[in-house]
C-alpha cells in the first residue's frame, strides 16, 4: 500500500506542477495580458485545462485513487491524501472532457466580453457570454448531481460540505441582524478624513512595508496591479498578490494589500513538503477568506493598527491633517455604499447576500441573465436603500462569473463568520495580541494561524477546523459583536 501511495503522491506533484503552469497563465492574463491577444490565450487555456482534466481521469489514476481510498491500513496522512484526492477525481469524472474545454474557451472570452462591458458600463456587452456561461453552470450542477437544490452542487466545490440549507441558517439571520444595525446607525455623522494626495509611488512603498511587517516573503511573492486584486499560489514559495490604486484614497491600494496578503500568508504557509497533495493544499475558499478578512478587519480595522498605520503615513507621505483616532474611526465609518470590495464591514455581508439569493435564482432559472440590471437594482433599494446609477457600479462591478465562478460569493460571508470566530479564539490564546499591532509586531498572531489552521491543509473539512480550532460550531454570534461594538 505504502508503493501505491508513492505513485499517487508523484503523480499529484506533476499534476500540481502542471496547475501552476496554468495559474502563471492566469496571473499573466489578468496583470499583463495585450488586449489582442485573448482569442489566442483561450485557446492555450482550453487545451491544457482538458489535458490536465483527462490526467486527472485517467482510468488507471482512478482505479489507484479508489483503491487507495478504500483500503485500510494507510497511516493518518496518507487515509487524509487518499481520501481527499478520491473527493477531488469523484468530482471531476462527471464533467467530460469538451465540458472542461468548453468552459475554458468560454469563460477566457467571458472575461474579455466582462472587461469591454464594465469599461463602458454596458450590461448588453456582456450578456450573451454570461447566458452561456450560466447555461453551462446549470448543466454543471445536473452532471455533478445534488439532492435539495442545483446551488450546493456549486457550493461544495468551493466550500465542502456547505449547502443551500446550512447557509440558510447562517446568513439569512445574519441579514436580518445587519438591516437593524443600519437602521440604528442611519442619521449619525460619517466620519470623513481630510484630504491628502497619495503618490503612487508612496503607496507602493507603504504598502511593501507593511506586507513585509505582517510576514508576507517578497521573496517568494510580488505585489503587482490589476482592475480586481486577487491573490495566486504557484508553490509556497511563489504566492502573488494584486491591488489597485487610487491616488486620493491610499487605503484602497492599501486595504487591499492587507487582505491579498492575508490569503498569500495561508498560501506560504502551507507545508511545502506536501506540494501537490490535500496536506498542502488549503482547505476552502471560506477559511481562506477568513484568513484575509482576519488581517484586513481584525488586525487592518483596529485601533492599535491605526497607531502603527499613522506612522507609517506620515512617514511615506509627510505629516498627516488626522489622527490616528480620526484614522481607525474613519476606516471603521458604516455607510451603505454601490461597490462591494469597497464595503464597510457591516453592509459588506448585505452584498453578499444580495449575490447569494441572484446566483440561487439564476441556478433554479427563477431569474433569467437578461433581468440581471433591474433585479440587482431592486434588491440594492432593499437592502442597502442605494439606486444604482449604471451597470459598471451595479450587476458589472464583480469579475466572478465571467470566470465561471458561480456558488463563490457565499465564501466571503463565511470568511467573515470564520475570521470573527478564530480571532476571538486567538485573543483567548494571546491575552497582549493587539497590543502589539501599535508597533507593528504580528508575529504572534500568524504563528497562531501557522499552527492551528496554515499547517493543517486539507485534514479536517472546514467545519471540523472550527471545531477544532474554537471549540464550537461556526456561528454568527461572533461576528455580530464585533460589528455591533463598531456601531456604539
Ligand atoms: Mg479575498
Amino acid at each position: 500500500m505504502e508503493d501505491k501511495l508513492g505513485k499517487l503522491k508523484a503523480e499529484l506533484v506533476e499534476l500540481s506542477k502542471l496547475g501552476s503552469a496554468m495559474a502563471v497563465l492566469g496571473w499573466d492574463q489578468e496583470v499583463n495580458l495585450p488586449a489582442k491577444a485573448h482569442r489566442f490565450r483561450g485557446e492555450v487555456n482550453a487545451l491544457l485545462s482538458s489535458q490536465l482534466h483527462q490526467r486527472f481521469t485517467a482510468p488507471e489514476f482512478v482505479a489507484l485513487v479508489e483503491e487507495l481510498a478504500k483500503a485500510d491500513g494507510l497511516d493518518g496522512d496518507g487515509k487524509v491524501i487518499a481520501r481527499e484526492t478520491w473527493r477531488d477525481v469523484s468530482r471531476a469524472r462527471k464533467l467530460p472532457p469538451e465540458f472542461v474545454a468548453n468552459m475554458a474557451r468560454l469563460t477566457t472570452a467571458g472575461f474579455q466580453a466582462w472587461a469591454e462591458a464594465r469599461q463602458k458600463s454596458d450590461f448588453k456587452i456582456f450578456l450573451p457570454a454570461l447566458q452561456k456561461i450560466i447555461d453551462m453552470k446549470r448543466r454543471e450542477a445536473e452532471l455533478i448531481g445534488y439532492s435539495d437544490s442545483p446551488y450546493d452542487a456549486l457550493l461544495d466545490e468551493f466550500e465542502p460540505g456547505m449547502t443551500t440549507k446550512r447557509l440558510d441558517e447562517l446568513v439569512t439571520p445574519l441579514a436580518k441582524q445587519l438591516s437593524e444595525l443600519i437602521k440604528q446607525a442611519k442619521g449619525k455623522k460619517v466620519p470623513v478624513l481630510p484630504s491628502l494626495d497619495y503618490p503612487i509611488d508612496k503607496q507602493i512603498a507603504m504598502n511593501e512595508e507593511i506586507a513585509k511587517a505582517i510576514g508576507y516573503d517578497l521573496a517568494a511573492g510580488r505585489i503587482d496591479a490589476s482592475p480586481h486584486p486577487f491573490t495566486t499560489s504557484f508553490h509556497p514559495t511563489d504566492v502573488r498578490v494584486t491591488t489597485r490604486y487610487d491616488k486620493e484614497d491610499f487605503w484602497v491600494s492599501t486595504g487591499s494589500v492587507i487582505h491579498e496578503v492575508g490569503h498569500a500568508l495561508y498560501e506560504q504557509g502551507l507545508p511545502a513538503n506536501a506540494f501537490g497533495n490535500p496536506l498542502g493544499e488549503a482547505v476552502s475558499l471560506g477559511i481562506h477568506e477568513s484568513q484575509s478578512r482576519g488581517w484586513e478587519n481584525f488586525v487592518g480595522r483596529s485601533r492599535p493598527f491605526a497607531d502603527y498605520l499613522n506612522t507609517l503615513l506620515v512617514k511615506h507621505f509627510g505629516e498627516t491633517p488626522y489622527t490616528a483616532e480620526q484614522l481607525h474611526a474613519w476606516l471603521n465609518r458604516v455607510q451603505p455604499s454601490l461597490i462591494r470590495v469597497e464595503a464597510d464591514e457591516v453592509t459588506y455581508n448585505l452584498h453578499i447576500v444580495l449575490r447569494y439569493e441572484v446566483e440561487a435564482g439564476l441556478m433554479k432559472g427563477e431569474i433569467k441573465p437578461a433581468d440581471l440590471p433591474s433585479v440587482w437594482s431592486q434588491k440594492m433599494k432593499d437592502y442597502l436603500g442605494l439606486d444604482v446609477p449604471d451597470d459598471a457600479r451595479g450587476v458589472l462591478q464583480d469579475v466572478h462569473w465571467s470566470h465561471g465562478s458561480v456558488g463563490y460569493f457565499p465564501t466571503y460571508a463565511l470568511g467573515n463568520l470564520y475570521a470573527a470566530q478564530f480571532f476571538n479564539a486567538a485573543k483567548k490564546a494571546l491575552p497582549n495580541l493587539e497590543a502589539g499591532f501599535a508597533k507593528g509586531e504580528f508575529k504572534d498572531y500568524l504563528a497562531w494561524l501557522r499552527q492551528n489552521i496554515h499547517s493543517k491543509g486539507r485534514r479536517y473539512s472546514p467545519e471540523e477546523l472550527v471545531q477544532k480550532v474554537t471549540g464550537e460550531p461556526l456561528n454568527s454570534k461572533y461576528l455580530v459583536n464585533h460589528l455591533r461594538a463598531k456601531l456604539s
